[in-house]
């Protein structure tokens, strides 16, 4: 974690307005790189939730995919192969072949996790597994084993994604076991930097996050910024973690998607600095892109709003780095 305490570095979370192409890869993986992002992710494209199910399944892993619905059929195994990791040694290979592995700090992937993936695996027409402790826990050494092949594969910064965690605890899932279910799945992250991503609204959760072993605690907090209040610095340090701070909204309020710019993102950084302390901070937006795709009239402009978002986090960071004394990469 001395890569990242008291360096204000840039991430996103992984999804952009763009279909699943070759092209597409390029001009998402490109706007990060261009504008400066430390840790990009490969541009995930898909589904997060089939893009590790359908592999999974077709290694006979416990899941089936009938239609675009996950079916458990067996106690979910881990997979023998990787899985999911195509865009990642794609993304490397792209930036490596021209020259602009060195620009960056290292990649950053997002990873399902197993709460979520249990969530949307049906048992019946009305269960899902995410009912049943011990298939949340058989998903967990999956998620782990998932984990493994993307750290072998070159990934330098992990984040498990578990925008469930709020659903699981009204269904019932204990704290206890939601601990150490995430826990489990980061078991495989070795020396990567590790993060936990839940979106919305987290009242209640922060508690149980602090309890995760893991570095940084990414939330949304542009779009709900009584999130803010969820931490205080002594938490954070207590619990040796940093925050992800979302500081960009990824999506509209009510019909508008304003680019935020420069000036209004330092203030807001500012201010999360003054709660949390600036050195425990990572910046990165609220939340993927991904849904801002049906929102624009084309996916190009989508995409240009993108980069012009993450375009004015990027100087509005380098701007605070060299007002606190910060190293300037
Ligand atoms: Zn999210």
């Amino acid at each position: 974690m001395a890569d990242v305490r008291g360096r204000l570095k840039t991430t996103v979370i992984g999804s952009f307005p763009l279909d699943y192409t070759e092209e597409n890869m390029a001009k998402a993986l490109t706007d990060q790189v261009q504008v400066g992002i430390d840790y990009p992710s490969p541009p995930q494209l898909l589904d997060m939730n089939l893009m590790f199910l359908e592999p999974l399944a077709k290694q006979g892993c416990g899941v089936e995919i009938r239609g675009e619905e996950a079916w458990l059929v067996g106690t979910p195994s881990p997979p023998q192969q990787p899985v999911a990791t195509e865009d990642l040694v794609w993304s490397i290979n792209y930036l490596r072949e021209r020259g602009l592995l060195d620009k960056i700090d290292g990649f950053k992937v997002p990873i399902t996790g197993p709460i979520t993936l249990a969530s949307v695996t049906k048992i019946s027409q009305d269960t899902y597994a995410i009912m049943y402790e011990d298939v949340v826990m058989a998903f967990a050494e999956v998620v782990k084993k998932i984990v493994e092949f993307f750290r072998e594969a070159g990934a330098a910064l992990i984040t498990i994604d578990e925008p469930t965690i709020p659903y699981a605890l009204w269904l019932g899932l204990s704290e206890d076991t939601i601990i150490r279910v995430v826990n489990k799945a980061l078991e495989g992250a070795g020396d990567a930097i590790t993060s936990l991503h839940v979106c919305g609204d987290i009242s209640g959760v922060g508690k149980l996050c602090l309890q995760i072993n893991v570095d940084i605690l990414s939330h949304e907090f542009r779009g709900t910024p009584k999130n803010l209040t969820e931490y205080t610095k002594s938490d954070l340090e207590k619990a040796d973690k940093l925050i992800g701070l979302g500081c960009v909204l990824t999506k509209p309020i009510e019909v508008e998607l304003p680019v935020e710019s420069v000036e209004d993102i330092k203030s807001f950084i500012e201010k999360a600095a003054d709660r949390f302390g600036a050195e425990n901070l990572a910046i990165m937006p609220d939340c993927g892109f991904g849904s801002l795709k049906l929102y624009y009239k084309s996916q190009e402009e989508a995409q240009a709003v993108v980069r012009k978002k993450l375009e004015n986090m990027c100087v509005a960071v380098r701007e605070l780095r060299k007002k606190w004394g910060f190293p300037s990469d």
